[in-house]
């Protein structure tokens, strides 16, 4: 475990999913792991099984304002005396008797003795005496003690990352501090002689650098700590002086630019000098090349340079490898299937992520569109798109109306009317 595959793609293309494959059963999760305070927890691998250890809702309530009875003997037309009042969190301690009733209130404990809740619309009032407008049913508007959560149930898994839902559910349970995984520290450097950092002027050929921006961002949404560790120029020295030190103080790095086998891409080279790599070409456009490696105590990912080439390999490589380092292994990504809004063009080879904009119409049926300039240097495009529009490798596209694999960056989509 944990040595790299050898020669993962025989010298040629290697599929994603092969590389993906590859990646995942070399690395494992880190494992270390944190007690923090709930609130903290938020959006944190669950690094323990929660079991309830009392019933939800502790104690059989109402789910409605009204009034608790006995069903016994209720007759249509017939009053009931009322005896007291429950109120959440001020129990009614005494016992209901046939021809009686409790004024209750929503998750209040029901009393002894009552069986049902009339809503109290559904009651009259005279002094003190209920007239019931309708025979409600046995159990009508009771909440079961343990209806939700019988004692000894687990609750949560081991792997799972905490939502609102899960710290609300964590908190209903009285846990005030949960054991969660530590998260895997990322440190990101960008390469290339032509690249400016933000704030000095651009001279001739020189660009200003975004990578480091992208996966900033990007890193943003896991349970990871990304740490910038900036920009280094096209010299072996220096590279292998950012990856050693990278390997000593991370559990993974991540650089872009350099990643091929042009003259000035040195980050293959220099892996090689301190540490252990492959050169993978997967088979997946954009993004084509891509280097995988261990230096020190850290995985190491070279991404490509060119922008749209960093949010593809990210996303479907170095994401679910850092989604297992971090306790969570059973990372997918959603994907869903949209009609075509127009033809798509592809020519077959490898499989393909074009930038696509999927629009939701008021029945919920989705459509989605090829932006147009499909470039892996065309970051206005990725900023429009709102989802991969994933064509296999022996695509030769889709006609408008046919259904098409999508890979939505998020949940929330325009609305089309
Ligand atoms: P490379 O992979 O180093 O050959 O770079 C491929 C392309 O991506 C070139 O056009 C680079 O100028 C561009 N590129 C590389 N790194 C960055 C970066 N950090 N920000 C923006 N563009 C980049
Ligand atoms: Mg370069």
């Amino acid at each position: 475990m944990n040595s790299l595959p050898t020669d993962p793609c025989q010298g040629g293309l290697i599929s994603l999913d092969d590389a993906l494959r590859q990646i995942l059963e070399t690395i494992s999760p880190l494992e270390a792991t944190e007690q923090l305070m709930l609130r903290q927890a938020l959006g944190r691998i669950l690094a323990q099984q929660v079991s309830a250890t009392f019933d939800l809702p502790p104690f059989t309530n109402s789910a409605m304002d009204g009034y608790a009875l006995s069903l016994t003997g209720l007759q249509p037309g017939c009053s009931l005396e009322v005896i007291g009042r429950s109120m959440a969190g001020q129990p009614f301690n005494g016992r209901i008797k046939q021809g009686q009733c409790v004024r209750i209130f929503t998750g209040a404990p029901l009393p002894e003795g009552a069986d049902a809740v009339l809503m109290q619309e559904d009651a009259l009032l005279e002094g003190n005496r209920m007239i019931p407008q309708r025979i409600p049913s046995q159990g009508e508007n009771i909440r079961a003690a343990g209806g939700d959560v019988r004692q000894g149930d687990i609750v949560l898994g081991r792997g799972k990352r905490l939502n609102a839902a899960d710290l609300a559910l964590l908190a209903s349970l009285g846990h005030s501090w949960i054991q969660v995984y530590q998260q895997p520290t990322v440190g990101f450097f960008s390469s290339g002689d032509e690249l400016r950092p933000l704030g000095e002027p651009l001279t001739p050929g020189t660009i200003y650098e975004s990578n480091r921006y992208s996966l900033h961002g990007l890193l943003a949404d896991l349970p990871v700590v990304g740490t910038d560790l900036g920009h280094v120029p096209d010299r072996l020295e220096i590279i292998r002086q950012r990856l050693e030190q990278g390997g000593q103080n991370y559990d993974v790095i991540l650089s872009s630019g350099g990643a091929s086998v042009g003259e000035a891409d040195l980050l293959g080279e220099a892996l090689r000098q301190v540490g252990d790599m492959h050169l993978w070409r997967v088979a997946i456009k954009p993004g084509k090349p891509l280097l995988f490696g261990r230096i020190g105590k850290a995985w190491f990912f070279g991404l490509p340079g060119n922008p749209v080439s960093v949010h593809v390999t990210y996303s479907q490589i170095v994401r679910p490898a850092l989604w297992k380092l971090a306790g969570a292994p059973s990372f997918r990504p959603l994907r869903i299937q949209a009609r075509c809004g127009h033809d798509l063009q592809k020519i077959p080879g490898r499989l393909e992520f074009q930038r696509g904009q999927m629009i939701q119409n008021p029945d919920g049926e989705l459509t989605v569109f090829s932006l147009s300039g499909q470039g892996s240097h065309q970051l206005r495009n990725l900023s429009q798109a709102n989802c991969y529009i994933i064509l296999p490798a022996d695509s030769t596209g889709a006609k408008t109306g046919e259904t098409v694999l999508v890979e939505p960056f998020t949940c929330q989509l325009p609305s089309h009317d």
